[in-house]
């Protein structure tokens, strides 16, 4: 049985740590939720504080059933607990007990949620074994398909930095519904390698044409097989809003009429830098941190970067697409005010198992690049947390 709870009243009675666990499936149900309990963790202030949840701040009162359609007793106190169950009882609300599974009235499942699909494992007594079971088919169910694609359109999915388990969880669930793949030459193949046979893959890396050519040949495919009923999820490196021309997919998909879901990634502008221990923000010693692409040099006069602004700055500077100009682009930041010794750092392949980085300082950073024969993909970390280190 499941129980439309969207804006029913739902009485809470407790404000620790089982009702914290409790509180936000109710939520996400809709339910009106009130709280009674003398003290309240920080997490339930939160929904508290944002609407989501009322607070009376003193001990169960019988009344407190009145109008509710269900009870939740979160308190450890068997004395206490037995009142609000008889309570409900006596209002003939339905009564979950935390404490004692035998004296509730209603129990609440583990629960797994598998796109529009829920499944609910109800225990006798042996809570464990029901999460066990729960965790089971929650396994079987990511790595089935679903028996009918309930999915359509374009999905803009971001599949992290190049470790294939830094994929959201969203990510993977549409990755194994998609009837057509269009995937980066950044995207880690072994996320690829789980493909069911029957999907159709695009590698875009391999358009022939220039980039711009190629673009327009990407979206052309994506807003094709959409309109044709197909399910395609665009996978890209790192964030697909992150110098991933996600942007302008959106844009071709959206003036098609094709519906665009995306779903953000693991961007490797922060976590190249985070494997290779280095935190793009460190309190008491950087308030900012900017991300820039090097794909054009300083020089060069299509470059969007406020260059003599970016010398200025004295927090983190994350340079994607930076090694072809780097020689150019580190002279550029010292002659507009960055002192030559500030911390630098590259890292390759971050998150891989080819993973490798050096430090070095802005002002020797390059020629220490071209020495160890660093290649990209790249990140170059500029500033002083590459000495924060962990
Ligand atoms: N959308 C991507 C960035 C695409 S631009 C993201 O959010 O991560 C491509 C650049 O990203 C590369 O030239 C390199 O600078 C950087 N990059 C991507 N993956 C990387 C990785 N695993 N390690 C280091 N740099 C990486």
């Amino acid at each position: 049985m499941g129980l439309k709870l969207d804006g029913r009243r739902v009485l809470m009675v407790g404000g620790g740590a089982v009702a914290t666990r409790r509180v936000p499936a109710l939520i996400a149900a809709g339910a009106r939720i009130e709280i009674v309990s003398p003290e309240l963790s920080p997490a339930l202030h939160g929904h508290v504080d944002a609407g989501r949840a009322t607070w009376t701040a003193r001990r169960f009162e019988p009344g407190d059933v009145e109008g509710a359609w269900l009870v939740h007793v979160a308190i450890d106190d068997p004395a206490a607990a037995e009142q609000v169950s008889a309570a409900a009882e006596e209002h003939r609300v339905f009564c979950v007990r935390a404490d004692d599974r035998e004296a509730a009235t209603a129990w609440t499942p583990a629960v797994t949620r598998h796109g529009q699909v829920t499944v609910a494992v109800t225990d006798a007594g042996d809570r464990r074994r029901a999460m066990a079971v729960r965790d089971l088919v929650a396994h079987a169910l990511e790595s089935a398909p679903p028996a009918a694609n309930e999915y359509k359109g374009v999905a803009l999915v971001g599949a992290g930095p190049g470790d294939p388990e830094l994929i959201t969880v969203k990510g993977r669930r549409l990755l194994a519904a998609a009837d057509v793949v269009v995937a980066d030459r950044l995207v880690p193949g072994m996320l690829l390698g789980d493909l069911r046979p029957e999907v159709e893959f695009v590698d875009a890396a391999k358009i022939p044409y220039g980039p711009q050519k190629a673009q327009e040949e990407i979206n052309r495919i994506l807003v094709e097989r959409a309109l044709e009923g197909k399910f395609v999820v665009r996978l890209k490196g790192g964030d697909p809003f992150v110098f991933g021309r996600g942007g302008e997919e959106a844009i071709a998909c959206a003036e098609a009429g094709v519906p665009v879901l995306v779903v953000p990634g693991v961007t490797s502008s922060i976590a190249a830098p985070a494997l290779a221990g280095i935190p793009v923000t460190h309190r008491g010693v950087t308030h900012e941190f900017t991300v820039v692409s090097g794909h054009v040099g300083p020089d060069s006069p299509e470059s969007l970067v406020d260059w003599p602004a970016l010398g200025r700055l004295r927090g983190t500077i994350v340079l994607l697409m930076g090694l072809k100009n780097l020689p150019k682009i580190a002279e550029r930041l010292i002659a507009e005010g960055r002192p030559a010794e500030t911390p630098a750092a590259v890292v390759q392949e971050g998150s891989t198992a080819h993973q490798r980085s050096l430090r070095s300082t802005l002002g020797s950073i390059a020629a220490d690049v071209a020495e160890a024969g660093i290649r990209p993909p790249a990140i170059v970390v500029i500033g002083d947390v590459v000495h924060v280190g962990v």
